[in-house]
């Protein structure tokens, strides 16, 4: 088990930076998920660690060791990855067996046993006997993630592990991973773009974008007190709603003039207004904050998310799923002045008022 560190890791190909000096200090025992949209560096961050890429600049540490030097088979860190990398050949149990059977870490009468514990621990032992091609796909993912337990590395590195999966098994497969991590208690890094995966999987979850990483929180900092437009907009679904205005004497008025709601801040010539669309609700017309129309209701089964027009903005909100709107019909909308974020177009950073 170990903590692991980057220090100002970078990784450059020619004049792209991929990732651009980042920190990153993952304690021990900890479940750490990068996200962010494609091409931002979650992966080739995670390969730096690995050691399947050199940085460019900067440390990486596992547990007490400097190991920019050292070959990825000596950093005894386990990756899984999303296409399971299983050897189709070989059977469960020689897949799960290899690694132990390469490393010679333990003495060939231990290797039944410690094969036998970790097909237990993901629900493989009827299958060990069996080709990966004889799997469905969430049984070959528990294959490689057999490989990796088997290994008791200082960590495990997983790559979009579970992108593979159908819908359905995806969940599945995520409440088995989680279970798995906490009787586990092994430091993991979990790349992913998909923002249910790390809030539901994640100690600590890492926004990046760009090769950086724009904010560093528990997955309730991160939904709750976003640092940015960028971590506002990329987490929740549907996205939180971004409307363009400014803040005159603490209420906040759309670039159209529309009086939305009070805010926490004085006076801001330009702001962005952040609000969540479950923090918003939409009442009679003439009853509200303010008026919009319908411009879209889409009935998702659990709720009906309504898309209203407000000048020449759309509000998104969501509300409960047995009412029912029509295009075109005029409704209030109400604002919880508590649940409410500024940001400053300009630096796309949030904006706190003392004391908040
Ligand atoms: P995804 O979710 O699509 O896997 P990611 O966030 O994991 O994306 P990376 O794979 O880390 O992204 O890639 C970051 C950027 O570095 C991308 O723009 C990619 O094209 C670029 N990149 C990755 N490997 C190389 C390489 N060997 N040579 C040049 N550019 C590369």
């Amino acid at each position: 088990m170990a903590r692991i560190l980057l220090k100002n890791i970078t990784k450059r190909w020619g004049d792209f930076v991929a990732v651009d000096r980042q920190s990153l200090d993952i304690k021990d025992r900890e479940f750490l998920v990068l996200l962010g949209p494609s091409g931002c560096g979650k992966t080739t961050t995670m390969r730096m660690i690995a050691g399947l890429e050199e940085p460019t600049a900067g440390e990486v540490w596992i547990g007490d060791r400097m190991v920019n030097d050292d070959l990825p088979k000596d950093r005894d860190v386990a990756m899984v990855f999303q296409n399971y990398g299983l050897y189709p050949h070989m059977s469960v149990f020689n897949n799960i067996a290899y690694p132990l059977k390469i490393r010679k870490s333990v003495p060939r009468s231990r290797i039944p046993e410690l094969v036998n514990e970790a097909a237990e621990r993901v629900e493989l032992v009827p299958f060990l006997h069996r080709r990966p091609r004889e799997l469905s796909g969430g049984q070959r993912q528990r294959v490689a993630l057999a490989r990796a337990i088997v290994r008791e590395p200082q960590a495990f590195l997983m790559d979009e592990p579970l992108s593979n999966l159908d819908a359905k098994l995806r969940v599945t497969m995520r409440a088995e991973l989680k279970h798995l991590s906490h009787e586990l208690q092994i430091t993991t890094v979990y790349v992913t773009h998909d923002q249910i995966e790390a809030m539901t999987l994640a100690d600590r979850i890492g926004v990046m974008n760009e090769g950086k990483i724009r904010q560093l929180g528990t997955p309730d900092e991160i939904y709750n007190d976003p640092a940015n437009i960028f971590v506002a907009d990329f987490i929740g679904s549907p996205s939180m709603n971004l409307i363009s205005g400014r803040v005159e004497g603490h209420q906040f008025v759309t670039v159209d003039r529309h009086e939305l709601t009070r805010t926490a801040m004085g006076a801001m010539s330009q702001a962005v207004l952040g609000v969540r669309a479950e923090d918003i609700h939409v009442v009679a017309a003439g009853s509200g904050d303010v008026d919009g129309q319908v411009y879209a209701a889409e009935n998702t089964g659990e709720n009906v998310v309504l898309t209203l027009q407000l000048g020449g903005q759309r509000i998104t909100c969501k509300e409960d799923r047995y009412i029912r709107f029509s295009i075109g019909e005029t409704v209030g909308l109400k604002f919880d002045s508590n649940k409410n974020y500024l940001f400053d177009p300009s630096t796309g950073d949030r904006v706190r008022s003392p004391g908040n």
